[in-house]
């Protein structure tokens, strides 16, 4: 967040570098910060992968995965030319003791320098992570220089995460880790902390005695296609709610830090985590609902039932919808809502906060409606901001009141293309800025909240509520919020 400092010469390896996770988002993502001229000579991407492949055969592949995942405006031929330069492959299964000196060698070999930055960005089941760290270790390639990136899922539950974390810390300083989580890599995530701390007229509002509720969606229309044996283990709660959500939930909730750098934000968004209202089995029961989507239309056309996409009966939640608290002074009594799921009608995530009616109704014989304040974050697609008011409709005669809303589409405002949360976070990693990354405290922190939903839904007699794909998710999250005399804003 600080004003970025120059990218030096970097070793950027990518185990797992012939994955759909490298070819689909990290390469790409690479590929445009060279194409603006962000890497310098001496740069090299080095992926890593079980794959037979030499640098050649790796570079046709990921050619072949710009060429498909990198739209076509923004591919410039010289500029791809110029990623393919940088890259290597080494062949090497990470648990066979005996190979990792091939990967010693080749990042010896033609290295900008002795002490070149090393990112080793981790794109490999979580099971692999304490083997790859340990043989780094081993080889002399884990300094004060080189940094590790780790991808979700960061662990099933606290016990499995704090082994990773541990095999991980074991090797690297907790300075060098980074947690990815993707969200907070996006422009809207970032722009509402300038939204609320660059300003002045929100954060006086943004409180108990102003905003009535918020809202967290994070919505797919996707069903779990191929990703059906990895998630069929993991479900909504652990893929989406464990991580982006609540990571949501602490940028809106936190109070300002005193500055911004790469601690004051984290140790914020860290009390929030521990603010939030411990889960009871009582409270799971009535404040948490767990959905499975069954056969339906989606996007016009009919879409499997779950249990079938993944070819066996299954207990594994798609959709979550939840109810909390941030138990302190500033949110006392106010309700954060959390929803996700697939296969529902589109894909958006959003955040919105719902402000408390004005305290005296001034226009009682007015006609029209009058509704609270609202502002709508949006994630994503299409990132930016809307804030729902009330205005006078014109024209002569009566008072007709109208809601009307003011907008900001990035797009519109600014006219550049909005980087992809990979791009903006990758270089993080190679200046060495974690702000935007998930400290093991924090990741800690959320697995304990989640704890008591897992422990409740491992019982037997848990079964998720089925609802037809293409829906907003089974009638009990809409109950979820009516009981409380509110509704889930649907997207506009
Ligand atoms: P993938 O199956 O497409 O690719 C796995 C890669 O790891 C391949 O390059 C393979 O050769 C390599 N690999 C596997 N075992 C290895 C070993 N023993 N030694 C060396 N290389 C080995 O998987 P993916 O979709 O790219 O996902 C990788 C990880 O990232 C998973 O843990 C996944 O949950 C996580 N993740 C993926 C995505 C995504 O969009 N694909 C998003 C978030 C997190």
């Amino acid at each position: 967040m600080a004003i970025p400092s120059p990218v030096e010469p970097c070793d950027f390896t990518v185990f797992g570098g012939t994955g759909d996770l490298a070819l689909r988002k990290l390469l790409p993502a690479l590929y445009l910060r060279d194409r603006d001229g962000q890497l310098p000579d001496g740069f090299r991407v080095i992926g890593v992968s079980r794959h037979t492949a030499d640098d050649d055969a790796y570079r046709a592949m990921v050619r072949d995965a710009l060429t498909q995942h990198v739209s076509s405006a923004d591919l410039d031929e010289a500029a791809v030319a110029r990623l393919l330069a940088r890259l290597h492959h080494v062949e090497l299964d990470v648990e066979d003791v005996g190979a990792w000196h091939l990967l010693h060698a080749r990042l010896k070999e033609g290295a900008a320098s002795e002490d070149v930055i090393r990112v080793f960005y981790l794109a490999v089941a979580p099971g692999l992570f304490g083997t790859i760290c340990e043989h780094l270790d081993e080889v002399g390639l884990a300094t004060e220089r080189s940094r590790v990136v780790l991808e979700k899922p960061m662990g099933s539950d606290l016990a499995t995460a704090r082994r990773v974390n541990e095999a991980v810390g074991r090797v690297f300083e907790e300075s060098n880790i980074f947690r990815i989580d993707h969200y907070l890599g996006k422009e809207s995530v970032q722009n509402l902390l300038v939204t609320r701390f660059a300003n002045t007229f929100l954060e006086p509002l943004w409180n108990s005695h102003w905003v009535d509720h918020v809202q967290i969606t994070a919505a797919e229309s996707l069903g779990v296609g191929e990703r059906g044996s990895y998630y069929d283990r993991s479900g909504a709660l652990r893929d989406m709610v464990q991580n982006h959500l609540l990571q949501l939930l602490c940028l809106v909730a936190m109070e300002p830090p005193t500055y911004v750098d790469r601690e004051t934000v984290r140790d914020e968004k860290l009390k929030v985590l521990q603010a939030l209202r411990p889960m009871t089995p009582e409270l799971v029961d009535r404040d948490v609902v767990a959905g499975q989507y069954a056969a339906g239309l989606c996007d016009g056309a009919p879409a499997k039932a779950y249990v079938d996409e993944v070819g066996q009966p299954s207990d594994t939640e798609t959709f979550v919808a939840l109810r909390t608290e941030v138990q302190n002074w500033r949110w006392a009594g106010v309700p954060f809502y959390l929803r996700t799921g697939k296969r529902l009608p589109e894909r958006v995530s959003e955040i919105v906060v719902v402000f408390k009616e004005p305290p005296h109704a001034m226009f009682p014989h007015s006609e029209g409606p009058t509704e609270p304040n609202r502002l709508h974050i949006r994630v994503q697609p299409d990132e930016g901001m809307r804030l729902h008011m009330t205005a006078k409709e014109p024209g002569p005669g009566g008072i007709r009141l109208r809601p009307v809303s003011l907008d900001l589409s990035y797009a519109a405002a600014f006219g550049a293309r909005s980087p992809d949360a990979y791009e903006r976070l990758l270089m993080d990693v190679v200046r060495g800025n974690p702000t935007l990354f998930m400290r093991r405290d924090e990741v800690e922190a959320a697995w304990a909240w989640v704890a008591p939903i897992l422990d409740r839904w491992s019982q037997p007699t848990h079964r998720p509520r089925r609802y037809p794909a293409g829906t907003n998710g089974p009638v009990a999250a809409a109950t979820l919020l009516e009981r409380d005399g509110r509704s889930w804003q649907e997207t506009e």
